[in-house]
């Protein structure tokens, strides 16, 4: 078994490490990972600028792009062998509900997944996480239980773990994603020249955020499994847009 690991807060993350130290117990591993910090990046390719491969002194591969591009050059090329399955993370943040479409975590999974791999993205539940060892048994625990119930095609698996001791998590949940209200205004600031700049603000608080979804197993103590689908077709209202191109001439 062949992993490759990537992740979106670059090739230095503890969470990274984390990870990667976890899973080489059980397969075969390979990081390719960003040269620096890339959350949220969400699936930007690369396309108007070369890309360039460092390995680096602790054995990782850091490339000068974002978590799409490290999963996609390494799956189409740059390593000698291809993976069989791709981990994301450990994120440092949590990705709950629309945060998945904006997530780099996320989408390294997502890239893996287009290319035809099993993949996880996995993320700590917390700003300031402590407790990544948790995550990485949380890892080992899902990539036994994928090898024996392989994971449909078209669906990858977001995971969020609380941050506590292995020991004090409350267990394991299937999720469905949540949601939050919209995002907080954009903070207005001027730089040292007087010119003004803006930092995007902080995501919306939670809004859909009960049993059953992914926000509501991290508060309540549980990892929350959410199964995504590459798919993003809205299949029940399908009908709807054919019935109203129907009605009357376009132009
Ligand atoms: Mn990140």
């Amino acid at each position: 078994m062949r992993i490759l690991i990537s992740n979106d807060d670059g090739y230095l993350a503890t969470g990274l490490s984390v990870l990667a130290e976890s899973l080489a117990e059980f397969a075969d591993i390979s990081v390719v990972a960003p040269d620096k910090n890339r959350s949220a990046a969400s699936n930007s390719l690369t396309l108007e600028m070369p890309l360039r491969a460092h390995e680096s002194e602790n054995g990782y591969i850091r490339v000068d792009g974002t978590p799409t591009d490290c999963v996609h050059l390494a799956i189409t090329g740059l390593l000698d062998h291809e993976p069989d399955m791709v981990f994301a993370g450990i994120n440092h943040g949590s990705n709950l509900g629309d945060d998945v479409l904006y997530s780099g975590t996320v989408a390294a999974a997502t890239e893996g997944r287009f290319l035809g791999l099993p993949a996880v993205a996995i993320s700590m539940a917390s700003n300031d996480p402590k407790h990544f060892a948790t995550a990485g048994k949380v890892a080992v625990t899902l990539l036994k239980k994928i090898i024996e119930n392989p994971l449909p095609k078209d669906t990858l698996l977001n995971v969020n773990v609380p941050d506590v001791p292995y020991s004090e998590l409350k267990g394991y949940q299937s999720t469905r994603l949540g949601q939050r209200h919209k995002a907080e205004p954009v903070i207005k600031s001027s730089d040292p020249r007087g010119s003004e700049i803006y930092w995007v603000g902080p995501p919306g608080k939670e809004q859909d955020a009960g049993p059953g979804t992914d926000f509501y197993a991290i508060k309540t103590g549980y990892v929350s499994i959410t199964p995504l689908q590459l798919d993003l077709t809205r299949y029940d209202r399908m009908e709807e847009i054919s019935q109203w191109l129907s009605q009357g001439n376009q132009e």
